[in-house]
């Protein structure tokens, strides 16, 4: 871990949220937690920071003004060659307006949704803007309009993980910043509960279905927790596997969420795409629990494979079945160990700051 450093004075930053939900709801997926632990290591340092956001988002005590709009669709929905969409009255539209009106006033602003706006509009502000990518490459126009912004503001294009970034031809301007959490909301669990956990939004990139055989198959409980993104295929789900042994507890938030990951004996990381990063593997580590994921993406970076979990072939519900059977191999304190190590919330302050001193030019000081 790098030396603590601190900038100078304080900086006045503007969040501006993801547009495809309210922060709180889970529609938003792991941008909403990150953006929440940023927020709260910033402020804690005495950087001054508002955050744009849609009506209805809520995110502890941080200071959110709430802007009115339509939803943007995700863009994991999309297909590759599909033109940008925008609704009439779009959310996203709204926020960057305000962000406009009130950009005197900030030193750097910091767009968190995977849109094509925020990045079209970059050139037209008066202050540089951070732009923190949450997803790998989905779109031709994303990619192109990413890519434009990377080449012309060289360091302003933040990702998650070197997989994440290997999806974009420009990957070489990316800067990895990782991601860091709270660790003390965590409580470690050395003896779990005979249980699976399965945690994210219910949507078809997640690959739930996966999980959900290998429980069927080992005949070991799978708790389901995330917010309900696609019914439609939640229900597929159901009818496909009537009679797995699985419950779905709802979108928890995290004191709650930890409560019943923490007792799992492993969490299972199954997503078809390629993850950007994969939050809740962090969150099962920081509990002790051990984490068998697809050796894809993020959580492949994440996952120490033999020490903090296993390491599978990517839609291999046999691999993920073998893994289970030898998770008692895996030790839970050295989970909870490689999270402190890897994955503090100050760890990422500091990350967040080099970063912006860089776009901004400025040196820092030592704390
Ligand atoms: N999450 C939560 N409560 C739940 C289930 C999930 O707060 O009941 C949060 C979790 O903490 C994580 C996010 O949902 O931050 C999922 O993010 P991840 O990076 O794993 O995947 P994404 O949704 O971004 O693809």
């Amino acid at each position: 871990m790098g030396a603590i450093i601190s900038l100078d004075s304080p900086l006045k930053l503007l969040f501006v949220s993801t547009s495809v939900g309210p922060l709180g709801s889970g529609l938003g997926g792991g941008v909403e937690l990150t953006l929440h632990n940023i927020a709260q290591e910033l402020m804690s340092r005495g950087h001054s920071l508002q955050i744009l956001a849609p009506t209805g988002s809520s995110l502890r005590t941080l200071p959110i003004i709430e802007i009115a709009g339509e939803l943007q669709t995700t863009a994991q929905t999309q297909l590759r060659t599909d033109p940008i969409v925008m609704p009439g009255a779009a959310v996203l539209a709204n926020m960057w307006d305000y962000a406009r009106r009130v950009v005197p006033d900030y030193d750097l602003l910091v767009n968190f949704a995977y849109d094509w706006l925020p990045f079209y509009l970059t050139p037209f502000f008066p202050r540089p803007i951070a732009h923190l990518v949450s997803m790998g490459s989905l779109t031709d126009a994303m990619d192109q309009i990413i890519e434009q912004v990377a080449r012309q503001f060289p360091r302003t294009i933040g990702v998650h993980s070197q997989a994440q970034a290997a999806t974009f031809s420009f990957a070489s301007h990316c800067r990895c910043l990782g991601n860091g959490f709270d660790l003390s909301l965590y409580q470690f669990c050395g003896e779990p509960q005979p249980w699976l956990g399965w945690v994210g939004r219910i949507a078809p990139e997640k690959g739930l279905e996966d999980a959900i055989a290998a429980a069927q198959e080992t005949g070991m409980p799978l708790k389901i927790l995330g917010a309900m993104q696609d019914a439609a295929y939640w229900q597929q789900l159901c009818q496909s596997y009537p009679h797995a042994p699985v419950e779905y507890l709802g979108f928890l938030p995290t004191t709650e969420l930890q409560q019943v990951l923490r007792q799992c004996r492993a969490l299972l990381v199954t997503p078809r795409w390629v993850e950007a990063f994969g939050n809740v593997a962090i969150e099962a580590l920081a509990c002790g629990v051990p984490v068998i994921a697809y050796r894809r993406g993020g959580p492949a970076e994440i996952v120490k494979d033999g020490k903090t979990g296993w390491l599978v072939e990517p839609d291999s519900v046999p691999g993920l079945v073998a893994a289970i059977a030898k998770i008692d191999q895996i030790d839970r304190a050295t989970c909870r160990q490689q999270s402190e190590a890897e994955f503090s919330q100050a760890a990422m302050g500091d990350r967040m700051e080099e970063w912006f001193a860089d776009i901004l030019g400025i040196t820092l000081r030592p704390a």
